[in-house]
């Protein structure tokens, strides 16, 4: 087990997923840091596979791993690809937590998101929270894995002593988000549609459900800063959650879309659709007890989203 702080200075570091959302974020972050980022391509290292992750952890032996990776998407996805949901994210992160170990890797961050929770957790959620109560269904397949993986970091932990940590995020956005409108979380959609309704001029945005359900929203630069941080700050057993720590309407949120995109759009609801759960907060008072906070607000970060899409719209929209 590594002493805390844990120094980055001259580490090589391997962020697993380094093209997703997360990912690309945390590459982004380490450029601050005096170390050197390694990256798996897709085409040289299935992570599915046992032999390719054991010769790649063998060969470029890292000290630090950010295991970023992992077959996500939205009810949609889940609903249609179970078993990739299910099977593609065990290898995963089977493969990388046992190479992690058989070459003595000093630490690693694993990565999870709220899902793992049961659907009906007390708010805010809290991570003793986990394995009380049965898992939202749409998304079993994903959460399910999930768990698996940070037992897995607890067993390696347990058995070898290997300092494997999880992180468990909270709802992300900000650049390199998902701006299919099938597919996509709600920040990203309601941005779309709000520059969409900009264009045409038209005077209303639909928004689905009834825009009262409450939800937090995390920055990624600010989730790849708190996973950096947990990397040098945090050393147990137990996952820790990371959140912004207050949450908003969907309704509050559609409003701070529209002004980022600078439209008066009127809000439309569309009822036929669902709400989904009520309220989803994380409860991530023991990250900020280690001293970390998130830096980028809503608007802030809205903007920042935006100018995103608009210079990658045509790649998005694809
Ligand atoms: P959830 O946090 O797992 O429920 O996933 P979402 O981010 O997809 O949805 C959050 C809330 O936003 C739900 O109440 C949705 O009904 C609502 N919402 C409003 N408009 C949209 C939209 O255009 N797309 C999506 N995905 N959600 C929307």
């Amino acid at each position: 087990m590594n002493a805390l702080p844990y120094s980055l200075k001259g580490k090589r570091v391997w962020v697993a997923g380094h093209k997703g959302m997360v990912g690309s974020a945390i590459v982004r972050r380490l450029e601050r840091e005096d170390c050197e980022v390694i990256v798996s391509e897709r085409t040289q290292v299935d992570l599915r596979r046992q032999e390719q992750v054991e010769r790649f952890v063998k060969e470029r032996r890292p000290h630090l791993i950010f295991l970023a990776a992992a077959k996500v998407g939205g009810i949609l996805a889940n609903a249609s690809y179970p078993a990739d949901f299910l099977f593609d994210n065990l290898a995963i992160q089977n493969n990388v937590i046992d190479a992690a170990y058989r070459n003595e890797t000093e630490k690693l961050v694993f990565l999870g998101s709220s899902c793992i929770y049961p659907k009906l957790a007390p708010q805010p959620i809290k991570e003793d929270a986990l394995l009380t109560g049965p898992l939202e269904p749409t998304n079993e397949w994903y959460a399910i894995a999930k768990i698996a993986g940070i037992k897995l970091c607890q067993a390696y932990r347990r058995q070898y002593g290997c300092d494997f940590v999880s992180a468990m995020p909270t709802n992300l956005y900000g650049p390199g988000d998902n701006f299919n409108l099938e597919t996509s979380h709600v920040a990203a959609a309601l941005m779309v549609k709000a520059v969409r309704a900009k264009e045409a001029g038209t005077q209303t945005l639909e928004v689905w459900g009834s825009g009262k359900p409450l939800r937090e929203f995390l920055h990624v630069d600010d989730c790849a800063d708190a996973l950096v941080f947990i990397a040098q700050h945090y050393s147990a057993d137990e996952h820790i959650n990371v959140g912004f720590g207050r949450d908003l309407s969907i309704a509050e949120l559609a409003q701070i879309i529209l002004d980022a995109v600078g439209t008066k759009a009127s809000l439309a609801f569309d009822p036929s659709k669902p709400d989904g759960t009520p309220r989803k907060l994380m409860d991530s008072s023991r990250l900020a007890a280690l001293g970390w906070k998130p830096k980028i607000g809503l608007r802030e970060g809205m903007k920042q989203m935006l100018a995103w899409y608009l210079a990658n719209a045509a790649k998005a929209r694809a």
